[in-house]
């Protein structure tokens, strides 16, 4: 542990104006607070504070960062008050040690799902003061040394699965690039210790048949650099265990396939030698094609900057390069931490330059809703294809990118997603079909009648979602099927003057081979099993009107053909059966085909419809037709669907249907297909007179401010 002397040595051999009294004051305090404290490893509670302090001197942290690391946990473990802290150690450090308390305090709050919520605490802590979170890594970095004396397996997990998720992205992000790799790598053996021994064993294993390989290399090296002046350091390492991790997996190769496992560094004075040495590298040995990596003149985000370049080295193996300033080097190592001005005031400085992005997080984080940016640019960097979300409560639920509202609903409850009316996405309604986004609060609002609508499924893309809404869409059906069946059976009952009873038509029911009497009437609703034949079966005697009856049966699917929308079209046999396809909407201006289909007559299809494709083979079923340009003298019009999103406000209807009565159309039909506070999805027929005169009504709706989105509804 570290003694307090050396402690007030370190802070003063980097701030010579640091108040050493203070120093020696919070490392007593610490000391008389946590008194016999006892951590899990059996050493005295404040080694621990004592311990971060002395991560944060190597950070070369200000004099107020080092006090609030001595008295880190005071406020929430010991008697220490606020009012305390801050009458011995003034009202910075009182604010700070307030900001580390609440910190830990969320931590333990919600035992559930509490990642999240961390992740959001952490957020906000951090945009007050960056020196808090500061404190808090190093906290975590000296809990994660000591973590293997913890002897719940289970908290060990935790804990480590929560370092490699949000502190290390943390610590990255910050471009603290030393720490992000002590976190990973601890983490990595609580959380793989398998594989993380079997790394290690490998490595030694090299190391051993390979001898001083990299002090070899080295020094070939610092010969080969020796052009550029006396000036130049050479490292030489193995690559962290948990980086030729992640490489096995990410490229799903064995450790023996990994063919740079030694990674080499050159540091010199200026930018210039940068470039200077890279050549020299070229030069002597065969680049390796993509390696190449210029961080110098495009700096990552986080304000890192080098030159990578990946060669086969001196000794003939694959070696990686980095090349870079002093001061390149000191950012690459200490992120945010190495611009610290800590002699004129207090308060973190950014660097404009390097560190644009944690101003603008900054920012953003003024703005709480936005916080979710920043969850999405650490620790979702690792999850590309997923997105995390959560409830109000914050349960974390963890979807596929694209997912809506109504995913998130069915991730809840299938009971949630089949009654969802509505949603509020951080604390706004927006429409469900909305396209969920990292860190998002999802609040998915239900009402009891509410039932799944077959549209949600066109947009869902989870396979829970799609399933249950289908699985109620086919119950659905089945329930209107056995109506309609039931109702076909009972008309004939009664045209052929007989008392419906159903007895009877149980007993036929091994004859259509049924197993119920609903399993009966869904076919006969869906047609598979024509009434008729039901009937007969069961009273022959009547079958002199099986005629009329089958007439009765086909005039339901007819309904479609009224005799005056043959007129519009030229080339039809007068009184044939007809439809216009959804697929394209055809109306009068298009170029158009008929098709003959089994059992709905003609379908008119635009001529670069693509579903003619399917009928491409069949030149048999093609008809040659065209609009009739003047039936008597009456201008025919044609309805179009359109799916129109709108503001859900009282007058929104109003000035719809003035603005399409305005443009010279009407509406001949309207429904709501989603209604959720503050939106409606409405699908309209508007009646048009062709596509010159659909482009006019579309337009006129879509200058409207109550009109959120509008498409027409084809292909
Ligand atoms: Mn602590």
């Amino acid at each position: 542990m570290l003694r307090q002397f050396e402690l007030v040595e370190r802070v003063k051999s980097y701030d010579p104006t640091a108040d050493e009294d203070g120093l020696n004051r919070a490392y007593v305090f610490a000391v008389k607070m946590h008194g016999s404290q006892k951590r899990e490893s059996g050493d005295p509670y404040f080694s621990h504070p004592v311990e971060v302090a002395g991560i944060l001197t190597e950070y070369k942290l200000d004099y107020a960062t080092i006090v609030t690391a001595l008295l880190h946990d005071t406020m929430e473990d010991t008697a220490a008050s606020h009012e305390d802290i801050e009458k011995l150690f003034g009202s910075e450090v009182a604010f700070l040690v307030e900001g580390v308390t609440k910190l830990s305090k969320i931590q333990a709050q919600s035992e559930h799902n509490k990642q999240a919520e961390n992740f959001r605490k952490l957020v906000l802590a951090m945009s007050e003061d960056i020196r808090v979170l500061l404190i808090k890594l190093a906290d975590r970095l000296h809990n994660m040394r000591t973590l293997h004396f913890c002897k719940k397996e289970e908290k060990r997990l935790r804990i480590a699965r929560e370092t490699l998720d949000i502190y290390a992205p943390l610590a990255e992000r910050l471009g603290m690039n030393k720490m992000k790799d002590e976190l990973e790598d601890l983490a990595f053996q609580q959380l793989h210790p398998e594989a993380y021994q079997s790394i290690i064993s490998r490595l030694n294993f090299l190391r051993e048949k390979g001898g001083d390989l990299i002090e070899r290399i080295v020094q070939q090296l610092e010969e080969d650099v020796r052009e550029i002046g006396d000036d130049a350091d050479v490292y030489g390492r193995e690559k962290r265990p948990y980086s030729i991790w992640r490489k096995m997996q990410r490229q799903n190769i064995s450790f023996e396939q990994i063919c740079d496992i030694m990674a080499f560094r050159v540091v010199v004075p200026t930018v210039a030698d940068c470039y200077h040495v890279l050549g020299i590298i070229h030069t002597k040995y065969p680049m390796i094609p993509g390696r190449y990596k210029d961080y110098i003149s495009t700096p990552k985000s986080n304000g890192y900057q080098s030159l990578h370049t990946g060669v086969i080295g001196p000794v003939k193996q694959r070696i990686e390069v980095q090349i870079r300033t002093r001061d390149m080097h000191e950012v690459a190592e200490l992120g945010v931490a190495a611009h610290w001005e800590y002699k004129q005031n207090m308060a973190p400085t950014v660097d404009g330059k390097k560190f644009r992005w944690m101003r603008e997080l900054l920012d953003l984080l003024n703005d709480s809703s936005n916080s979710d940016e920043f969850l999405e640019n650490t620790k979702i960097s690792m999850y590309n294809d997923q997105i995390f979300c959560f409830t109000p409560k914050g349960d974390l639920f963890n979807l596929p990118k694209d997912a809506t509202a109504i995913d998130f609903a069915y991730a809840v409850h299938s009971n949630v997603g089949d009654r969802c009316v509505g949603v509020k996405i951080n604390g706004e309604i927006r429409p469900l079909r909305t396209i969920l986004q990292n860190g998002d609060q999802v609040e998915i609002l239900t009402s009891k009648t509410q039932t799944p609508s077959p549209e949600w499924e066109r947009f869902v893309v989870t396979a829970k979602a799609k399933a249950a809404i289908r699985r109620f869409i086919r119950n659905q059906k089945r329930t209107q099927f056995t109506e309609l069946g039931k109702s076909l059976i009972q008309n004939l009952y009664k045209e052929n003057k007989v008392a419906f009873n159903d007895k009877e038509i149980e007993a036929v029911l091994t004859h259509f081979k049924k197993d119920s009497l609903d399993d009966l009437y869904v076919m006969m609703g869906e047609g598979i099993v024509l009434p008729s034949d039901v009937f007969y079966k069961i009273h022959p005697e009547k079958r002199s009107t099986l005629q009329r009856v089958v007439e009765i049966f086909k005039r339901k699917p007819n309904k479609i053909n009224k005799s005056e929308k043959n007129n519009l079209i030229k080339g039809l046999v007068s009184g044939i059966a007809l439809h216009y396809s959804r697929c394209c909407h055809p109306v009068p201006g298009d170029k158009i085909v008929g098709i003959v289909t089994t059992g709905k007559g003609v379908a008119i299809h635009k001529a670069d419809c693509n579903m003619l494709k399917k009928y491409a083979h069949e030149p048999e079923r093609w008809l040659d037709i065209e609009w009739n340009d003047n039936i008597d003298g009456v201008e025919r019009l044609f309805p179009v669907r359109v799916r129109i999103t709108v503001a859900d406000k009282p007058n929104a209807l109003a000035t719809i249907s003035t603005a399409v009565s305005k443009a010279g159309s009407n509406i001949s039909h309207l429904f709501t297909t989603e209604k959720s506070t503050g939106f409606m999805e409405l699908s309209m027929d508007v009646d048009i007179k062709n596509t010159a005169h659909l482009e006019e009504v579309i337009a006129a709706l879509k200058a409207l401010p109550v009109v959120v989105s509008l498409t027409k509804e084809s292909n």
